[in-house]
């Protein structure tokens, strides 16, 4: 008689995610006996409450702006109106059918689906559902969760996990925080028609980023009518019969249907078992890894948002895939967390790769900046306006390109390619020998002459 297979599984995964399904998917591949939980929806925040939905929001927020363009183009007509539920509806329809592809891919790879949630029990055992499971190795790729600071009234506000399914478009709308997601819902909302403040506790949004382009995307947003109200918080929410009522930190007050609190996620990481299994967590909650994403438990790993490091699908895609390659397909992997470029779906958007200016000075000491402002093309002809930003940093001791910003158009577009150029360690002089495709707004970054500054 043969002995019972040691475990249950070779991998077991905690979060069908992006960063867990990649995991699960490619462990399969190598042939690991793989089984995945998830309590939730498949594809993680990305698919049902992020990335996704959040750029379906942006493409149908640009449709008036796109129509007052064609308006410059002889097109005459009405102005559309939105009917809200047809863009819920249709956004819903979309996540539906991606989370049947996660669901499929994961059916495919031969990976046992268990619709629960998981528990750590101990280093080899997770309890779902109120039976146990070993496994060789456990992943944990549980994900974050919106974060709301405790005020008086923070019951009545949301976060973007409800933004994607509110009833109706709210006529006026007050976002708080100065991240990705506060600044990418201000410019859904105002697009779609609701009367927009953002309030933000710094002195300018987007922390981290580079200032200029932070500044440029400021004036943007201001002159498309977003009431950006920095260096100012909101001490109290009250709701009353006409709707919700701000007092500010200042004393001054606002009224608005929706307040949508955008200030910063959390790790999934409560009443998850990790105490139990002494598994280590920073201040914050998020599961302390290191080089290789694996725990002070040598069987137990983790991946994307839950170790809050680089928080960002893509991340999590590479992150998952090194862990599988490293355990069942007998490669060291290790994730280049050097220039990863990035695009906030802001209104202008801003695509960034590398290093900030005041970072470059820091790091490089002389630096070349050069800088363009401009009017893209399609802009010419038409009342409705919005400039474009381009900006690259250039270490001015070998010449290497080492930060590229831009905040315009299809920004998150142009910086994927340029990124490639950037992480093989192109030089201002290989841009510049770089043919311009003619007329691009991208042509801009490779004839950039005369430094703005060094
Ligand atoms: P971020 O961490 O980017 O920003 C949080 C914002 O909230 C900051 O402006 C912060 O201010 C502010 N804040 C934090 N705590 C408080 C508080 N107690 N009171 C008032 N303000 C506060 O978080 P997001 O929620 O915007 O996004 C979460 C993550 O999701 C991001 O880090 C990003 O990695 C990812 N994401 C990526 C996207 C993309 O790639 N396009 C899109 C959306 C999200 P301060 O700066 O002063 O600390």
């Amino acid at each position: 008689m043969n002995s019972p297979a040691p475990f249950d599984f070779d991998f077991f995964v905690i979060g069908a995610g992006s960063g867990g399904v990649r995991a699960a998917r490619m462990a399969a591949g190598f042939g690991a006996k793989v089984g995945i939980a998830e309590e939730r929806y498949f594809g993680g925040t990305c698919v049902n409450v992020g990335c996704i939905p959040k750029k379906l929001f942006v493409y149908g927020s640009r449709v008036p702006h796109d129509h007052r363009v064609a308006e410059g183009y002889g097109w005459q007509g009405p102005a559309p109106s939105l009917d809200w539920p047809t863009l819920i509806a249709n956004k819903n329809t979309e996540i539906s059918r991606l989370n049947g592809v996660y669901r499929r891919l994961l059916e495919g790879a031969g990976c046992p689906i268990l619709e629960d949630r998981a528990v750590l029990v101990d280093a080899h055992t997770v309890a779902v559902a109120g039976r146990h499971y070993t496994a060789r190795h456990l992943l944990v790729a549980t994900g974050g969760w919106p974060f709301v600071p405790d005020i008086p009234g923070k019951e009545h506000a949301i976060t973007s996990n409800e933004a994607f399914f509110l009833p109706e478009l709210p006529r006026r709308a007050v976002v708080v925080g100065g991240g990705y997601i506060a600044v990418e819902f201000a410019g859904i909302l105002q697009g779609l028609g609701a009367e927009v403040s953002q309030i933000y506790r710094g002195d300018l949004f987007l922390r981290g980023f580079d200032q200029e382009t932070r500044e440029f995307l400021a004036g943007q947003m201001r002159h498309k009518g977003v009431d950006l109200r920095f260096g100012q918080d909101i001490a109290r929410i009250e709701k009353r019969a006409d709707g919700l009522h701000l007092t500010l930190r200042d004393g001054s007050t606002l009224a608005c249907d929706v307040v949508l609190y955008a200030t910063g996620r959390r790790p999934n990481t409560a009443d998850l078992g990790l105490e139990q299994c002494g598994v280590q967590c920073d201040k914050t909650g998020a599961i302390v890894v290191d080089d290789t994403y694996r725990t002070n438990v040598p069987s137990i790993f983790a991946v994307g948002d839950v170790t809050n490091r680089v928080n960002l699908t893509p991340v999590a895609l590479a992150e998952g895939m090194a862990v599988a390659r490293r355990l069942f397909g007998g490669k060291e992997t290790q994730v280049d967390y050097d220039y990863i470029p990035t695009a906030i779906f802001s209104q202008p958007p801003v695509g960034t790769v590398g290093y900030s200016e005041e970072e470059a000075q820091k790091r490089f000491g002389a630096i070349k900046v050069f800088t363009s402002t401009f009017t893209p093309l399609r802009y010419t002809v038409s009342a409705e306006k919005e400039r474009s930003f381009m900006k690259m940093i250039v270490s001015a001791s070998d010449d290497r390109v080492v930060g590229m910003h831009m905040c315009g158009e299809e920004a998150g577009e142009i910086m994927q390619g340029f990124a490639v150029a950037m992480r093989a360690g192109a030089t201002k002089q290989q841009f510049d020998t770089t043919i311009g495709i003619h007329p691009s707004a991208a042509e801009e970054f490779v004839t950039m002459r005369e430094p703005t500054r060094t």
